[in-house]
């Protein structure tokens, strides 16, 4: 019978295998770290799921933090540095969540093993992955950002940058208040970069992770360079600090004394280049290798939209191995094109709010001024390619908002 090799035990991983599972395929997944490692060790990322993959979390039975109770239903927009600073609200048709994946990639591990799933602990490098090449019809590379991504080609065509675009600092806080409704706050400093407020549901249950997604040069780089450790407090008053000059929509809800990271796991510093590579590689053994996930396309987190795209990526995968007869380059063909709309509308869209052209601008400044628009467009995160479809071109951008245009002056703070 088919046997699929994974390897790497996030969420790409983990939503293939669980599927997988569910239909009787043998599976194995190659992972380096136990489940004990990643519960127990520093915050991964920040990662909302949007509402299709929930979908695939209640298909798979892994739905264990439902989103009625752990999700919210809203973005809450706030801009500095315009004439004006400005405030609006879009709303989804259906929550979002966000859960702290110490809490749930080890329960997904859980469950896959628990469902037949064998999980092999251990770093895998390339000639292993020849070697596990022998053993399975059909590898599927989900090992993340790491150097394994490099066995996949870079696409130039996709990729526009070659060096990050924004300077991260996420970490989950204590002290503030959610918003009402409760939402994630989505608040730009015009030239200085975005901070996403984002109501998580982590090991200390429900708190709040902030990451500033900082622009090079800007005034809020600094947090990517302050260490905690060294002084936690000072880290904290920093954090304040920036946060009342530049974001003051969500400095009206901290509460300044309770105020402070969560534990100094809490917090991740950083950057990412974003970029697309190949879909597949044949391996020198003969069988064939298809990336996914961040292996595949790595995009800043300003949207939201990697993990999303990860698991939408596993799921084409999964439902071609049980669809089709073979794991060859056809195979191979197939998933790439039924999942390029998706994955590259992700990245386009994502590379372009990095460094807005004027249309884009103009979307987001009538997004203020029409709740209609502001909606359709959060909506989309749950839709990355149709939100391409409605920015791609200056020309698509101006039929997106025109399809509005009587709804203006209704927008909700
Ligand atoms: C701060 C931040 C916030 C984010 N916010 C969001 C968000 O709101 N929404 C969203 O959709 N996305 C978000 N993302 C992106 C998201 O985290 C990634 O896109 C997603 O986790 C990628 O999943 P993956 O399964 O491809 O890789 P990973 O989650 O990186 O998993 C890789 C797996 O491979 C294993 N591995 C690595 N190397 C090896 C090796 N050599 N051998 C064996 N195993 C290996 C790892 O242990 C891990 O199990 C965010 C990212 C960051 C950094």
């Amino acid at each position: 019978m088919t046997s699929i090799g994974i390897v790497g035990a996030g969420v790409a991983g983990l939503h293939l295998g669980l599927l997988l599972r569910q239909h009787d395929v043998p599976v194995t997944i190659y992972t380096d770290k136990t489940a004990d490692q990643v519960a127990g060790g520093r915050l991964l990322n920040t990662v909302a799921h949007h509402h299709h993959t929930l979908e695939r979390e209640r298909a798979l039975g892994v739905h264990h933090w439902d989103a009625s109770e752990y999700g919210y239903v809203c973005h809450q927009h706030s801009i500095v540095g315009t004439p004006e600073p400005l405030r609006f609200r879009g709303d989804f048709d259906h929550p979002s969540s966000i859960i702290d994946y110490r809490l749930y990639l080890p329960r997904l591990m859980a469950d896959y093993e628990e469902r037949g799933g064998e999980l092999v602990v251990g770093p895998v490098d390339l000639d292993e992955i020849d070697r596990l090449g022998r053993r399975h019809d059909l590898m599927v590379i989900a090992a993340g950002r790491g150097p394994i991504a490099e066995m996949f080609p870079r696409r130039a065509d996709k990729s526009p940058y070659d060096r990050p675009q924004r300077r991260l600092s996420a970490g989950i806080y204590q002290g503030i208040a959610y918003s009402e409704p409760k939402g994630v706050g989505v608040h730009m400093s015009l030239g200085h970069g975005e901070l996403l407020e984002l109501p998580i549901y982590s090991k200390q249950g429900f708190a709040t992770a902030l990451l500033f997604e900082n622009i090079p040069g800007g005034e809020l780089e600094r947090l990517v360079d302050l260490r905690y450790e060294d002084d936690p407090a000072a880290y904290d008053r920093t954090v304040l600090e920036l946060v009342e000059r530049h974001y003051p929509a969500l400095y009206e809800r901290i509460d300044v004394d309770a105020f402070g990271l969560q534990g100094p796991d809490d917090l991740i510093q950083g950057a990412l280049t974003p970029i697309v590579r190949e879909d597949y590689v044949r391996l020198p053994c003969g069988t064939y290798a298809i990336a996914v996930g961040d292996v595949h396309c790595v995009v800043d987190p300003v949207n939201g939209q990697g993990a999303n795209s990860a698991s939408y990526s596993a799921w084409v995968i999964g439902q071609a191995i049980l669809d089709d007869y073979g794991f060859d380059e056809q195979f191979c063909r197939r998933v790439a094109r039924e999942r390029e709309a998706f994955v590259h509308g992700v990245s386009d869209w994502t590379n372009l709010v990095l460094n807005p052209q004027p249309h884009m601008v103009e979307v987001l400044m009538t997004m203020a001024q029409s709740k209609a628009l502001c909606d359709e467009y959060t909506r989309n995160f749950n839709r990355p390619d149709r939100q391409w479809q409605a920015v791609a071109t200056p020309e698509r951008a101006a039929a997106f908002i025109a399809r509005h245009a009587t709804d203006r002056d209704v927008a909700v703070a």
